[in-house]
Formats: C-alpha cells, sequence, structure tokens
C-alpha cells in the first residue's frame, strides 16, 4: 500500500505546488508507514526529477508521450498505477482538478477537495477541508476504502527531507491518447498568481490603469504578483487573469495587501485564506478593514508612494 502523488510539471519544471503536494505525501506515507510514489506526465530531466527525491518521493515513473491536458489519457494510464496506492493525492491545479475527479469515478473511490490537514485518521480516510469559499472547516470522511486527496492552495507548505534518493523509471507512451492540448500560461506579471507568497492587489479605487505603475512598483520591490478586483478586469484596466475571488482565481499567499478594494463578499471569498492581510482604503467602513489584519485608512495615492519609499530605504 503506497501513497501515491500526481507531481504536475510545466514545460519540463516543477513549481512550488508540486514539491507542496509531494511534502504533503511524504507526511501521509509516514503515517501509513509506506513509500511516496509519484507519476509525472510530459517530458522532465532527470536532473528535475531527482528533486522530488528531496521531498520525499521513493520512485517517480515519469510517462513521456502522453500530454497532461489529455485527462480521460492520463486518468485511464493514472488508473493503471493506482492499484497498490491507499492514497492519492494531487495538487490545487487546473490540471488536477480535471484528472482527480475522472479518476474516482474509474476506480469508483471518494475523493476530497480543498485538504488543509494531513488525514486524521486512515480508516476511514479522514481529513479538514475548506468549506463555504473558505467560511467554514469541515472534517471530510472518504467511505471507500482507498481515497483522493486534493489540497488547496498553499494549504501545507513545503517539507524538504533532504534524503535525495528518487529511483526514476521512464515509461514511453508513444501516441497514447487522442488529444492534443498546447497551454500556454498567461501572467501579467514575472509571478504566477497561484505561486506568489506575496501579492498586491488593487481595485476601482486607483481611478484608471494609467495608476498601476505604482502597484506594479511595489509588487516589484517585494518580489510580489500582482492582483486585481473583479470590475477593474471587467472594464478592461486589468488582465482577466489577475481576477481574484469567488469568480476568479483563489490564493492563499503569506501576504496579501489590497489596495482600493472595498472588500465585497465575493472578493474576499477568494482571498480570506490569506495567512495576513493588509487593507488600504480612504473609507474607515470599508468591509475590508473587518477582514483585514492590518488597515491604514489612507489615500493609495499618498500611501503607495510612501510605502515604496521607506522599503526602497530599507532595502539600502
Ligand atoms: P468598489 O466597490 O468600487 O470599491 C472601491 C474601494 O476603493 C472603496 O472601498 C473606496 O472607499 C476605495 N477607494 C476609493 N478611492 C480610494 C483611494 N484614493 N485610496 C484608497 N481607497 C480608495 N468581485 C471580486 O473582486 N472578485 C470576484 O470574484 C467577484 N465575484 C462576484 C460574483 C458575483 C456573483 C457578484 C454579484 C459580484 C462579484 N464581485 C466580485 C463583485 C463584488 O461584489 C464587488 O462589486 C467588487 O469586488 C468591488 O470591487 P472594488 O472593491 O474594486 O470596487
Amino acid at each position: 500500500m503506497s501513497v501515491l502523488v500526481y507531481t504536475e510539471n510545466w514545460k519540463g519544471s516543477f513549481r512550488k505546488s508540486t514539491f507542496e503536494a509531494v511534502s504533503y505525501a511524504n507526511e501521509t506515507a509516514k503515517l501509513l508507514g509506506t513509500d511516496v510514489i509519484a507519476l509525472s506526465f510530459g517530458e522532465v530531466s532527470d536532473d528535475e526529477l531527482a528533486k522530488l527525491g528531496n521531498y520525499g518521493v521513493n520512485k517517480v515513473f515519469s510517462a513521456s508521450g502522453i500530454n497532461k491536458g489529455d485527462s480521460q489519457a492520463t486518468s485511464s494510464f493514472f488508473a493503471e498505477y493506482a492499484t497498490d496506492a491507499k492514497i492519492i493525492i494531487f495538487a490545487s491545479t487546473y490540471t488536477s482538478k480535471m484528472i482527480a475527479p475522472r479518476l474516482a469515478a474509474r476506480l469508483k473511490i471518494g475523493m476530497v477537495s480543498n485538504v488543509i490537514s494531513i488525514p486524521l485518521s486512515m480508516s476511514p480516510i479522514t481529513v479538514s477541508r475548506k468549506a463555504f469559499s473558505g467560511k467554514a472547516i469541515e472534517k471530510a470522511i472518504i467511505k471507500t476504502k482507498k481515497g483522493i486527496i486534493c489540497l488547496g492552495p498553499n494549504a501545507f507548505g513545503l517539507l524538504e527531507t533532504g534524503e535525495g534518493d528518487c529511483i526514476i523509471e521512464k515509461l514511453n507512451l508513444a501516441e497514447n491518447g487522442n488529444i492534443t492540448i498546447e497551454g500556454e500560461e498567461i501572467t501579467n506579471g514575472k509571478i504566477s498568481l497561484a505561486e506568489a507568497e506575496i501579492i498586491v492587489s488593487a481595485g476601482r479605487g486607483l481611478k484608471a490603469p494609467e495608476n498601476w505603475g505604482m502597484i506594479e512598483e511595489l509588487a516589484d520591490l517585494l518580489g510580489a504578483a500582482t492582483a486585481c478586483s473583479k470590475p477593474v478586469a471587467d472594464i478592461g484596466w486589468r488582465p482577466h487573469g489577475e481576477h481574484v475571488g469567488q469568480t476568479g482565481k483563489a490564493v492563499a499567499p503569506n501576504l496579501y495587501i489590497a489596495i482600493g478594494i472595498s472588500g465585497a463578499i465575493q472578493h474576499l471569498a477568494g482571498v480570506n485564506s490569506s495567512k495576513v492581510m493588509v487593507a488600504i482604503n480612504t473609507d474607515p467602513e470599508a468591509p475590508f478593514f473587518k477582514a483585514a489584519d492590518y488597515g491604514i485608512i489612507g489615500d493609495a495615492f499618498q500611501v503607495v508612494p510612501k510605502l515604496i519609499e521607506e522599503i526602497k530605504n530599507a532595502k539600502n
């Protein structure tokens, strides 16, 4: 009985969310006293695959010739490798969200999404998950003996084991599957929202798209990604890829700075898993101040340049 983890790559490189899923798999495997087996789709170099060993993978099957976007082919292939797995783990990515439910249906086993804890029990498999747009935490029980766990974004963190040894087995699945999907990730900033530790986000309080220069400068200084509220993306001030909230991306950075954003419930639904939230708003009654850990009542056009100046001074 192993723990199987899907190790997604982007153009041959693993990202933080993959290493997070592996760290989670490793902690789960420790509870079961078993090994962590990984499954990877697409061309990935041996050096990159070996990195999985640093987070606890004992063996990785690296299948080239199969497109990760073809969820029918990947879930059917996955099912063949899942026969020995007690628990199968996925990160919080769009590809995982395509493969995991199909795999659950093929294997006729239970699946829980948005998970934020390692299993509280193995029999039955029981985990904590976020519910109602992050407003509640529920205990979910998988009734089947085996189960699939999909993590919430940034829910677990990275745990390097430093052990390093990982057996690599290459599988060449020439012409497997019927669909080829070529994806380009559209990101405006240099850092992807899903992976960002810090996000600088702005709303309609910024008044016009040409005022985003200071937001980008602040983000650059902090090594942060940029985000925005829904109306800002709807009116074309910022790209739709930056829209966060209930109908946009759900994010969970260590620090979320909301500038000129009112804090409507639909916005908070996508950001309230952030570890620390800071709101900057002229209106002391803005709902964001009730959710934020720190608040600055003030005009963004005065506060943000001062912040930039202070950060530059601190860096010097
Ligand atoms: P506003 O509500 O206009 O707020 C602007 C804020 O800026 C105000 O609080 C104001 O006091 C402040 N301000 C003004 N000038 C300054 C200044 N100079 N300095 C500092 N502060 C200033 N919204 C999302 O964001 N994400 C979603 O996913 C989402 N999904 C939705 C789904 C549904 C079904 C519905 C009905 C709505 C959804 N919305 C979503 C919209 C949401 O309800 C709000 O309308 C939206 O979040 C408001 O955006 P905003 O805060 O940028 O703008």
